[in-house]
This record gives C-alpha cells, sequence and structure tokens, in this order.
C-alpha cells in the first residue's frame, strides 16, 4: 500500500479506536468497563488452575474494594462521570473482568439485557476466551448484534502453541482460529488481544502471531505490551531470574513492525497497557504509557510508514 487510506479521517499513522468511532456514529463512544461478577474457567479447575501465569486474578478495583454493584449501577456510575468530563452521549458496556461468557445462558442474556435498557448504550463489548463460545452463546450475539454495535474480545496473546502451553493459556491457537470462524460473518465484531513480550518470544515471533491474524475476518486488534504482576507465577519467574523482558526499544519497533502487516481496516484498540500500580515488578517502561505511544508515532514516521504499509493479502 504506497499510501495511507483515505477512509481513516485522521492525523494517525494508525487507523485508532476514536477515529474509528467518529467514522461510524459521528462522535466519540465512551466504553464502561463493567465487572459483572463472572470468574475463568482457567482459573476454577474447568479448563485449568491457577489461570494465565501473567494474571493476578484479583479482578477490577471495585470487586476488591468490597461487594460489587449492580450492572445497572456501574453503568448509571461510568456515565454520569463521562457526562460531566466528556460532556459523553453513546456509550459502550464493556464486559471486562475475567471471562464474560462463562455463565448459564439465561444469566449471561439478564446481565448484558441489563445493560441494553439503560438509555444511550449503543452496544456492548465482551471479554472472553475462545474456549468458551458455546453455539447458544453466539446466537444471542447475533441477534444482539441485529440491532446494537457488538464487539466480542477474545484473548489470543500468541499464534504459537509452545507460548500458550508455557504461559498456561489452557486453549491452543486452533481453538482460538476455530472461535473467530464461528464467529464472523454474524454481524459481530471480533477484537483479538495479543501481549508482546511473551516470555521465550523473538519478535519474529511476534510478527508472526500478526501474519496470521492479517488473514483471518477480525475487525480490531489490542497489542498489550507483558506486565510482569507480584503474586503471579510470572512475577515468580522473573524474580528467580527466569525470563528476559523486552527493551522499551524491543517493544516499539515490534509493534511498528504489527501495524505494518495488519490490514488498514482493522481498528487498533490499544497498543501499549499500564495500570497495576500496586503489584507492578517489570517492565519500568511500560509505566509511561503515553512515552510508548510517542515513541511508536516516531518511528512510523522515521519510517514513512503506516498500518498497512507491508500488508499481504492471502
Ligand atoms: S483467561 Fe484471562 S482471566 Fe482467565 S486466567 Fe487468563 S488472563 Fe486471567
Amino acid at each position: 500500500m504506497d499510501k495511507k487510506p483515505d477512509f481513516w479521517r485522521n492525523s494517525k499513522r494508525y487507523y485508532d479506536l476514536k477515529s474509528y468511532w467518529r467514522n461510524l456514529f459521528g462522535c466519540n463512544v465512551f466504553k464502561l468497563p463493567i465487572d459483572a461478577g463472572f470468574t475463568c474457567p482457567n482459573r476454577d479447575g474447568k479448563v485449568g488452575w491457577g489461570g494465565c501465569i501473567y494474571c493476578d486474578g484479583r479482578g477490577s478495583k471495585l470487586r476488591q474494594s468490597g461487594t460489587l454493584p449492580s450492572v445497572r449501577e456501574q453503568i448509571r456510575r461510568g456515565k454520569a462521570y463521562y457526562k460531566e468530563a466528556r460532556q459523553a452521549k453513546k456509550f459502550i458496556a464493556y464486559f471486562q473482568t475475567f471471562t464474560n461468557t462463562y455463565a448459564a445462558l439465561d444469566r449471561l442474556k439478564a446481565l448484558y439485557d441489563e445493560a441494553f435498557a439503560e438509555d444511550d448504550i449503543i452496544g456492548i463489548s465482551v471479554g472472553t476466551r475462545p474456549d468458551c463460545l458455546s453455539d447458544e452463546v453466539i446466537s444471542l450475539f447475533t441477534e444482539y448484534a441485529e440491532r446494537y454495535h457488538v464487539w466480542i474480545e477474545l484473548g489470543l496473546q500468541s499464534i504459537h502453541d509452545r507460548t500458550l502451553s508455557l504461559i498456561n493459556r489452557g486453549h491452543d491457537a486452533q481453538c482460538f482460529i476455530d472461535a473467530v470462524e464461528r464467529l464472523a460473518g454474524r454481524g459481530i465484531n471480533i477484537c483479538v488481544h495479543i501481549i508482546v513480550g511473551l516470555p521465550g518470544e523473538t519478535r519474529g515471533d511476534v510478527i508472526e502471531t500478526a501474519k496470521e491474524l492479517s488473514h483471518l475476518p477480525i475487525q480490531g486488534i489490542k497489542i498489550h505490551s507483558l506486565l510482569v504482576l507480584e503474586g503471579t507465577t510470572l512475577g515468580n519467574m522473573f524474580k528467580e531470574g527466569k525470563i528476559t523482558l523486552f527493551t522499551k526499544e524491543e517493544y516499539i519497533l515490534t509493534v511498528c513492525d504489527i501495524l505494518e502487516v495488519l490490514p488498514p481496516q482493522i481498528v487498533i484498540q490499544r497498543l501499549t497497557a499500564d495500570g497495576y500500580k500496586d503489584i507492578f515488578l517489570a517492565p519500568a517502561w511500560a509505566i509511561n504509557k503515553l512515552d510508548v505511544i510517542n515513541n511508536i508515532d516516531q518511528e512510523l514516521k522515521r519510517r514513512n510508514s503506516w498500518q498497512g504499509k507491508r500488508y499481504c493479502p492471502a
């Protein structure tokens, strides 16, 4: 692709979420994070015990501070904040914490319907695992997608089975690909989460993950930096000197490589990760999210490059 696409209608070198919302709805849209009280089959023994090696297992700050408010209440609080601070008018209910399809169908429907019943909710975004999407749940999302804007956020992290096994994901790459194929073509948007800097992975391994994704029918991606947290298996590996983390420079170069091979229509929902200040161990550079994003912008400029520049349709 010899030039940046016009349809982004932005000044960036990638298709960011804000531009996507503006193009689709004519205004910014705000995601309201919800902790609906789910757990995860990779923590409670259904799929595995203890979870992914980097997962702190605490849930949202709201959960840590006491009894969870209802979905309705969480939405009302979030909307009040954004209406006051950002004059927001449209919202997506973002079921974020743990595995948000891990319950009986009627329980799931009741929780999602509770969100849709609130004013100004134009859609939902549901974070889950690829091994936790029954046909019934996919049918439910298909029905919602006829009336609302629907995203499913699928955790993948890496396309390499040896890495998925090492990080104790509890599923393989084929399980993820099957989930994408089952969700595709139903009006449901798919956003995939990947992590850059996983133990044992090189920059080349990460690019292979991105290239695989570039050929799948997905609409969004969240790119996370690996964060090492106290109290996790990864944290112990780090303290014992068993893992090598990406430097800031490696991270920036790798993210730019990823962006270059992705198709231009994929929405970039995240470029790095931060948070977890109270249990954060490393890498120190990840704390300054804005600096990381600015450096990605500068590197793309230095390369005279942009998302999709090296995308090869299959
Ligand atoms: S799938 Fe998500 S919630 Fe479950 S253990 Fe892994 S990171 Fe934690």
